[in-house]
């Protein structure tokens, strides 16, 4: 899409830390983090809203909420339940105006790290 940052960033016109990349998915941290960690993990495909999903788009759903836990644990807050009972992280899909969506791009946020956080969520 054109004039889409995500899409730019997936393209690699525009620079972004990047933290993962395979076939269907790229994840890179927020240019505005709310936490200590704070990362999108973004399908490539150009899809505006989680709202605008269907059920072709199940699979990588799936597929960017199992990455979640993942690279939560590699970026220093995972969480797990046999663990020391620490750690722990987000996930925050906004939709729409009211949702505060700001990119029209299909997002997860993942927000974690030791507590307080600097901005309320
Ligand atoms: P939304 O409010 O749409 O759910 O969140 C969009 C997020 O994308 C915001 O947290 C914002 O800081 C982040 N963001 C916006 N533009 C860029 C960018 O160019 N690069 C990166 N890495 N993050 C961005
Ligand atoms: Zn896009």
């Amino acid at each position: 899409m054109d004039n889409c940052i995500f899409c730019k960033i997936a393209a690699k016109q525009i620079p972004a830390k990047l933290i993962h990349e395979d076939d269907d998915l790229l994840a890179f941290h927020d240019i505005n983090p709310a936490a200590p960690v704070h990362f999108l993990i973004v399908p490539k495909k150009h899809i505006a809203t989680l709202a605008d999903c269907t059920t072709e788009d199940q699979a990588l759903l799936g597929k960017m909420s199992l990455l979640a836990p993942k690279l939560a644990a590699q970026l220093g807050c995972g969480y797990n339940v046999e663990g020391d009972g620490k750690g722990g992280f987000k996930t925050l899909f906004n939709i729409g105006p009211d949702g505060g969506q700001e990119v029209y791009h299909l997002h997860m946020h993942v927000i974690g790290g030791p507590r307080p956080w600097g901005r309320s969520l």
